[in-house]
């Protein structure tokens, strides 16, 4: 059974509960905002992914505040496709990132934007830093420009090319767009100091030559703007209030601020940074996880095992689970990693009150009940959730032949071990208590099957005289089982920080080799034959299932393990120690 479980230590959301109102630093900024009357009230956010691979669950994360913030405060949170990288992104990350977001429970509504929108509007906006002399054309090449730009302690050098007129600029630029030239024979640069102490304001570069076709734009551009020039001015341009981004773009924020300052834009976001999510035993990086895809390590972006939000999602994790985890964690300032643990404990405390409780064995051995008449058979009644009465009882078939787990039968039983072993008596969920009487092996002297007892006055599990049994074993009817394949998923990785990588060492050389086992003669009690994809159950004592949205039909299941009933890595960590 689910026992409730205890809280994992983790760090909790800053209020100290979990509703989804849970305040955080960029909420005070904002409730600041709204008192002081900026933006005239008004509170804008966006989710701004790079369609160059499948959502993680560090996205959820950001989509969680951006959009959450967009609720809480009767606000806007807007999608915007981050597309200034021609090479690298596809249609296919676009259509599943809205896939991915719909099914977390957010709605972007009409606002559906593409910084390739801008490309347009972007060029004249280089145009206009040209002409007042903050951006210049350089023709150093990109090693050249890489050692003129200094080091932390030394400050850079300036190009030769840095003086360029603004006709000659204006010249240069127009004719990088009609492709006159080469990829990398010229980038256009922001003029801003090349001794800042800020690397990033040593003239970054703003436009660079790619002679590369766009997934929306096709060949009307060869030159594409950078990140970090693209950004700030889709979020102007939008007329975005707050900026949300990880902490990696708080160095960056000094260039976010000097593009808008420079341009007539309609507006000036703030940018406010927040840790980004790291997670125990997992990889969150797309370049990490669009390898582990690439290598055949996984079977797709959507293998269950994988902590993208379509693995999840056919995992048979839920929208709540994911949301309510969100909300826990909080959103700090300092980097911490998040033990996956508490993922997995949201992830039980939803399924807990969601999924019906059916009776399944994966690894079945044959009981035979030597004093039930051969061709009979009846049916018991079985509770479909024990904390909700209100969602019913169902039925079960007992017959003479049953199936148990091979795991609850030893035949020299340890102290400890207090399931069915040759003289004692168990109780079968639901059914009768049995008492195992005879053991039969084949020729190797494997058991077989167990041959037993059962007291007829124990119907529905409990005995009239007071006798106390020391387990309860789940079992089905071998004539009345469906057949099924059952895929045991585990962690992906068996070590706490794959990521980071020791020396030689490569993140996948800690793959976990167990973290997919596929079962094919389970044996499922009969209810389940009607089982549509995507329907979750608690097999009882095993863990939460899902029948798998690819291959299972009505009739044929195929159930994932979505989670156990317990932490069963909590053990292995105590042990390690
Ligand atoms: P990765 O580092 O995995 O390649 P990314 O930052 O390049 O991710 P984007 O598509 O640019 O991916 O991310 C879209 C948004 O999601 C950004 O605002 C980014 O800050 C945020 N984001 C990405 N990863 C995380 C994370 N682990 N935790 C929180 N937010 C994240
Ligand atoms: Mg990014």
């Amino acid at each position: 059974m689910a026992k409730k479980q205890g809280h994992p230590k983790t760090e909790q959301s800053e209020s100290g509960n979990n509703n989804a109102a849970a305040t955080n630093f960029i909420r005070t900024i904002i409730d600041d905002d709204l008192k002081t009357g900026k933006n005239d009230g008004r509170v804008a956010t966006r989710f701004p992914p790079e369609p160059n691979g499948y959502l993680h669950i560090g996205h959820a994360k950001s989509i969680c505040l951006n959009f959450g913030i967009a609720r809480d405060y009767n606000g806007t949170c807007n999608l915007r496709f981050d597309d200034t990288n021609p090479e690298k992104e596809e249609i296919e990350y676009v259509d599943s990132i809205k896939t991915d977001v719909r099914w977390l429970g957010f709605d972007w509504e009409e606002r559906e934007y593409y910084a390739s929108d801008y490309f347009e509007q972007l060029y004249d906006f280089a145009v206009h830093l040209i002409k007042a002399g903050r951006a210049y054309v350089d023709s150093l090449s990109a090693e050249e420009i890489r050692d003129h730009r200094g080091t932390l302690t030394e400050p850079g050098k300036q190009s030769p090319y840095r003086d360029r007129s603004v006709e000659e600029n204006l010249d240069l630029f127009e004719r990088m767009r009609a492709g006159e030239f080469k990829d990398g024979a010229h980038v256009l640069r922001a003029k801003i100091d090349m001794a800042s102490p800020n690397m990033n304001m040593r003239d970054p570069a703003i436009y660079r030559i790619r002679h590369a076709a766009h997934h929306r734009t096709g060949d009307k551009w060869c030159i594409y703007p950078m990140y970090d020039y693209t950004h700030c001015l889709s979020d102007a341009l939008e007329k975005i209030t707050h900026s949300i981004c990880t902490l990696e773009f708080e160095d960056h924020r000094p260039l976010y601020d000097w593009v808008l300052d420079q341009l007539p834009v309609p507006c000036h976001p703030q940018q406010i940074e927040f840790a980004r999510l790291n997670l125990s035993f997992t990889v969150l990086s797309k370049r990490k996880l669009i390898e582990l895809v690439d290598q055949g390590h996984v079977d797709g972006w959507d293998d269950p095992r994988m902590p993208t939000i379509s693995g999840y999602r056919r995992r048979g994790y839920t929208p709540e689970a994911i949301r309510n985890f969100c909300d826990r964690i909080g959103v700090a300032k300092r980097d911490s990693v998040v033990d996956v643990a508490l993922l997995e404990y949201c992830l039980r405390e939803d399924l807990n009150a969601r999924a019906p409780r059916v009776m399944a064995v994966l690894r079945p051995l044959k009981v035979v009940i030597t004093n039930y008449p051969a061709g009979q058979s009846e049916e018991l009644g079985a509770v479909n959730h024990p904390e909700y009465p209100e969602r019913g009882t169902r039925k079960v078939p007992f017959g003479r032949e049953l199936y148990i787990e091979q795991e609850d039968f030893m035949e020299a039983p340890p102290k400890k071990f207090f399931r069915l072993a040759p003289g004692r008596e168990v109780r079968l969920r639901y059914a009768y208590f049995i008492k195992c009487e005879e053991v039969i092996k084949d020729a190797a002297g494997n058991v077989t099957e167990v041959h037993c007892t059962y007291d007829p006055t124990t119907r529905g599990g409990d005995s009239p005289d007071g006798r106390k049994v020391k387990a309860t074993l789940h079992w089905v009817s071998a004539a009345h089982a469906i057949k099924a394949e059952v895929r045991l998923y585990d962690r992906l990785f068996n070590d706490e920080n794959p990521a980071a990588a020791k020396q030689g060492e490569h993140f996948t050389d800690h793959i976990n080799p167990k973290s997919l086992e596929t079962l094919t003669g389970c044996r499922l009690e009969p209810s389940l034959a009607a089982a549509q994809p995507g329907d979750q159950v608690q097999f009882e004592r095993l863990g939460y299932f899902i029948a798998d949205t690819a291959d299972s039909k009505p009739g044929t299941p195929v159930f994932n393990r979505t989670v156990t009933l317990r932490d069963q890595w909590a053990k292995f960590a105590k042990k390690k120690k």
